[in-house]
């Protein structure tokens, strides 16, 4: 079974909805923008909208260089 209510670090597929950590809601067409380590803890995961990544010049993680 997939998951469909979640995105998954790594997971890339265009049409994902998840939470969009820009305008702080719920988006269709997130990508991973951002991996941050927290310490010894789990860390966390950026995700930005289509809109949101054009507003702010943000690049997907999968094609930063
Ligand atoms: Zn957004």
């Amino acid at each position: 079974m997939h998951e469909t209510t979640q995105v998954q670090a790594g997971d890339d597929t265009p049409r994902a909805s998840g939470w969009c950590s820009w305008h702080s809601g719920n988006a269709e067409g997130i990508r991973l923008i951002t991996v941050y380590e927290q310490g010894s803890g789990s860390g966390g995961h950026l995700f930005a909208c289509g809109p949101c990544r054009k507003e702010h010049g943000l690049v997907p993680f999968a094609d930063q260089p």
